[in-house]
């Protein structure tokens, strides 16, 4: 750890590599412990709306006078953000509408501009453990080399005015290390806010079935429990979404983090039966048009991922609505492949402000939601919230509370009940 932690410490993990795990009892809801960020970066999306430096969300945000782009609580935030926002500051001005350099390159340069201002004095343990983090550069096939090659391009090109850029190969392994081992974070609806570099965090291992959670508090990550633990179990979150069955998950723990989960779900697959459910008819439906439709549904998936940013709202809801039709004649309404399509009509509803369409496609999805994650996931809490915020909008306020407080009741544990989330959700609930 980076100094250490009370109740914590490292080890090897059998098979995994190294470790956390918790020297005394941790009950659900509690704090293991809470990590700074090495180095993160507000997305530019969400630029205007949060302050810069310490991520808070409010009205009235003062703007950088030089490139009028940054948002700022006050004079103290600007003058805190300072050493890293000047990597941006004139250039962004510079480049005009041509600056546009991908998040993973934004956040690499703060990390380099970071360490070089450490240099000279005693190394601190929080560098060596950002150069101990597994980088999987050996691992990198072709598709995600060409990426890596890209954000280095945009690195030389949008801040080497500004830094001192080591040599290729190096630059490349730091990406893969911030690729691997960076966090997103996001807010009480998982929306992305930013991204960021937590060592300490970056030491827990993956479970498909996690003893905690990390949430966020400004740009702070807070690690809660979401099981009661003993002294000796390791800490363990999940680097994925739990929703898909575990080849799914696999595939994408081996794509994105060069390893296969065998956790006791994973050996199980104990909820995979469930996860892949069926529509009952009165004559079987053959494994044979069972598989067909899995793959159309992962096809249709993929398609939709790459087209979002490219078809119109309207297209993109006509994509989701005809896989629905087509995987409703065999799969069953809560098959996470069915929930996945809603989940994706939902977002479009929700950004063309149909608020009525969102609330059908949620309340569709919120009963399986429940059933198929863990008792606390950040996953049900977050559709609770917005379709409790949907229907107070619409006036329907005994609906909306009850959803609110369904939300609230996960949040007090995976945030903490002190959480400025659940402050604002106090007041939500008590306004109507
Ligand atoms: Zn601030
Ligand atoms: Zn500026
Ligand atoms: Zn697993």
């Amino acid at each position: 750890m980076t100094g250490s932690i009370e109740g914590l410490e490292r080890f090897d993990s059998p098979g995994k590599g190294r470790g956390l795990r918790v020297t005394r009892p941790f009950k659900v809801g509690e704090l293991l412990f809470s990590s700074q960020a090495y180095s993160y970066v507000l997305s530019v999306k969400e630029r205007g709306y949060y302050c810069e430096f310490c991520f808070t969300r409010k009205e009235g945000l003062a703007r950088c006078g030089k490139c009028k782009k940054a948002l700022y609580c006050n004079a103290k935030c600007q003058k805190g953000d300072w050493a890293m926002h000047k990597l941006e500051c004139s250039a962004m001005t510079a480049f005009g509408e041509n600056w546009y350099p991908s998040e993973i390159s934004r956040l690499v340069a703060r990390i380099l501009a970071k360490k070089k201002t450490q240099k000279g004095r005693c190394v601190s343990e929080k560098i060596l453990l950002i150069e101990e983090m597994q980088s999987h550069v050996e691992d990198v096939d072709n598709e995600k080399r060409e990426m890596n090659e890209a954000d280095v391009a945009g690195l030389h090109r949008y801040f080497s005015k500004h830094l001192e850029l080591p040599g290729h190969k190096d630059l490349l392994t730091l990406f893969s290390q911030v690729a691997c081992n960076g966090f997103t974070i996001e807010d009480d609806e998982l929306s992305h806010i930013g991204t960021a570099v937590y060592p300490d965090v970056a030491l827990i291992n993956h479970s498909c079935l996690p003893s905690v959670i990390v949430t966020y508090d400004g740009t702070s990550a807070d690690v809660r429990a979401v099981k009661d633990m003993k002294p000796g179990d390791e800490v363990l979150i999940s680097y994925i979404d739990v929703l898909y069955p575990t080849d799914d998950r696999n595939n994408r723990l081996r794509e994105s983090y060069y390893f296969t989960c065998e956790c006791k779900e994973c050996k199980s697959k104990s909820k995979d039966k469930a996860k892949l459910k069926v529509r009952k008819r009165s004559d079987p439906i053959e494994p044979e048009v069972i598989n067909n439709m899995v793959r159309y549904a992962k096809k249709t998936i993929r398609e939709f991922r790459a087209l979002k940013y490219t078809k119109t709202p309207s297209e993109l809801l006509e994509m989701c609505e005809q896989s629905l039709e087509e995987m409703g004649a065999v799969f069953d309404d809560s098959n996470v492949y069915m929930l996945h399509m809603m989940y994706q009509a939902m977002g479009v509803c929700l950004y063309m402000q149909d608020t009525v369409g969102a609330i059908r496609y949620g309340e569709n999805i919120i009963k399986p939601y429940s059933k198929l994650y863990p008792a606390y996931s950040l996953n049900v809490s977050s559709m609770y919230l917005k379709l409790g915020r949907l229907y107070m909008g619409l006036e329907k306020h005994s609906a909306g509370i009850s959803a609110l407080k369904k939300a609230m009741a996960i949040m007090e544990v995976a945030h903490g009940k002190d959480h400025f989330y659940l402050t604002e959700l106090r007041k939500e609930i008590l306004k109507k």
